[in-house]
């Protein structure tokens, strides 16, 4: 996959491929064998401000392409993720190391997002509101906010882009982004995909490097008039607080804590498949991904002997194995972590029923894992595992469970599985959850808002508000009409 005309070792500042200004790199590891892959430019504060003039030069012109441009554009690119699906998707494991089945997914969604973008771009509408005044008029107009700078995770290193540059380019805003350390390749292979679109120069910037000084520059520069961040919610609240003295507009997208409900009267079989899908995907490394499973007690027992089942037999492998359903976890940090809270549960009263230790794989491959009698207080209920474990917890009653659920910092995603219909209105409405699947494991689609309630995050991607973080409003009055 070196090979590919996708795989960039370089930033990209102004439509030119550059090392650091001091030649710095880092290496970057295939977490399924452990190898060097390439290194990247180890960027810092000096290549930061270059890429943020870069925008904001390019930033006067784009600002004057008119929708039907930049929807050109998008499409554009959109059928150039799809031409190149299988080579980014190859690039996308090799780094990151989920199945190449949901790497190709992966790249799917993005290009469904840009789609959907392309589509937006279109209807930016500003408004003429009903003026109380005979001579004058109120017009509402709509405007690019300038330059974006987009901060992104290493479980997404590909959809999170098109959520943001996506909406970016729609509006007729330039962008610098910032990718993950351990998974860079994929953000750069954006920068190509933009000049095969032949998107003007400049419009996307992509830099790797020291996130404090990358971070830092991006939250301070006044150019940077928005900041988009996906990551855990750590680093999010450091964001904020850097994002305050520059006043900048800013999305966040920040860790969950998802619970899962099954009640007693749920399709079992159905719930078994959605509490696979929503858990055991990308090795449990995602923000959606669920983190508590709440059974109802009539039907625990069933329950926990099917999951166990289909939990016993997903295949772990490399990536690229043909039928793997899941890799290795990103890097050694994040089995320990699993460890910790694994080790914590089982000192504490929890019951490890299925997988429970490192695969015999090696490396970062941990076993598919169940751990009942979990107690909400438990550290493994209350932080997020982002491992391959599931966690689950008995209830009794609806009050019960929803008191449960609500009980958390986090108001990210949420799952739950009833046949009664005024149930399921009951939970939805009360449950303090930004999405919620009923009845469904996987829910992210462009079409539909993704974002979080409490401490999970600020704004929403996609849907149709996803474009109103990348637009300021404006009211001009316009007078001096008096009729004659
Ligand atoms: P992370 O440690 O917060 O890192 C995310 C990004 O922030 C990376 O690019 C990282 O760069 C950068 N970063 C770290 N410290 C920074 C600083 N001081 N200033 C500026 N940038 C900084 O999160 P992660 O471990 O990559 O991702 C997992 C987390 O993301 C989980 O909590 C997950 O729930 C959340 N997530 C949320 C969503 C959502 O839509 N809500 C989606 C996906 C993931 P380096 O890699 O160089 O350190």
């Amino acid at each position: 996959m070196t090979n590919s005309e996708f795989f960039k070792q370089a930033n990209l500042i102004g439509g030119t491929w550059t090392a650091a200004d001091n030649g710095a790199s880092f290496d970057v590891i295939n977490p399924a064998d452990g190898e060097v892959i390439g290194q990247v430019p180890k960027s810092g504060v000096a290549e930061t401000r270059k890429a943020i003039e870069a925008a904001e030069a390019a930033f006067g012109d784009f600002r004057r392409t008119t929708a039907n441009e930049r929807a050109a554009w998008l499409r554009k690119m959109h059928d150039v993720m799809l031409d190149n699906q299988a080579e980014l998707a190859q690039i996308l494991t090799m780094e990151q190391g989920k199945p190449l089945a949901e790497a190709n997914g992966e790249i799917a969604i993005g290009a469904a997002y840009l789609l959907w973008f392309a589509e937006e771009a279109r209807r930016i509408y500003g408004e003429i509101v009903p003026s109380p005044w005979k001579d004058k008029k109120v017009m509402v107009n709509r405007y690019p906010v300038g330059v974006v700078a987009a901060i992104t995770p290493w479980n997404f290193p590909s959809s999170m882009l098109a959520r943001k540059i996506g909406p970016a380019i729609a509006a007729g805003c330039t962008s610098v982004v910032k990718p993950a350390s351990q998974t860079p390749y994929s953000a750069l292979a954006w920068g190509v995909i933009a000049e095969k679109a032949g998107l003007p120069t400049g419009v996307i910037n992509i830099l790797t490097g020291s996130a404090g000084e990358i971070g830092g520059e991006i939250t301070s520069n006044p150019l940077v008039k928005k900041l988009t961040f996906t990551g855990s919610t750590g680093v999010g609240k450091i964001l904020i607080k850097q994002a305050a003295e520059t006043v900048k507009k800013v999305s966040m997208e920040l860790g969950g804590n998802a619970p899962f409900i099954v009640f007693d009267d749920a399709d079992i079989d159905r719930s078994i498949a959605g509490a696979i899908a929503s858990k055991y995907r990308n090795s449990g490394q995602t923000c959606v991904c669920t983190n508590r499973f709440f059974v109802q007690a009539g039907i625990y027992d069933q329950f926990v002997e099917k999951f166990n089942t289909a939990v016993n037999a997903l295949k772990v492998g490399d990536g690229t194995g043909e039928g793997v359903q899941q890799g290795p976890l990103i890097d050694m940090a994040a089995v320990e972590k699993v460890e910790e809270l694994l080790t914590d549960a089982t000192n504490t009263g929890a019951k490890v029923v299925a997988g429970g230790k490192r695969h015999s794989l090696g490396g970062s491959f941990f076993e598919p894992t169940v751990v009942t009698g979990v107690k909400p207080e438990m550290r493994i209920a209350k932080e997020e595992i982002f491992g391959p474990v599931s966690a689950v917890i008995k209830f009794d009653t609806e009050n019960q469970v929803l008191a449960m659920a609500n009980d958390s910092e986090y108001g990210l995603a949420c799952y739950c599985y009833t046949k009664d219909l005024g149930r399921a209105f009951r939970m939805t409405d009360q449950l303090e959850y930004g999405l919620v699947g009923i009845n469904e494991g996987i829910i992210t689609t462009p079409e539909a808002p993704f974002g979080g309630m409490k401490e999970s995050g600020l704004g929403s991607e996609g849907g149709n508000r996803g474009i109103d973080e990348y637009l300021n409003t404006q009211y001009a009055c316009i007078g001096g009409l008096e009729h004659t």
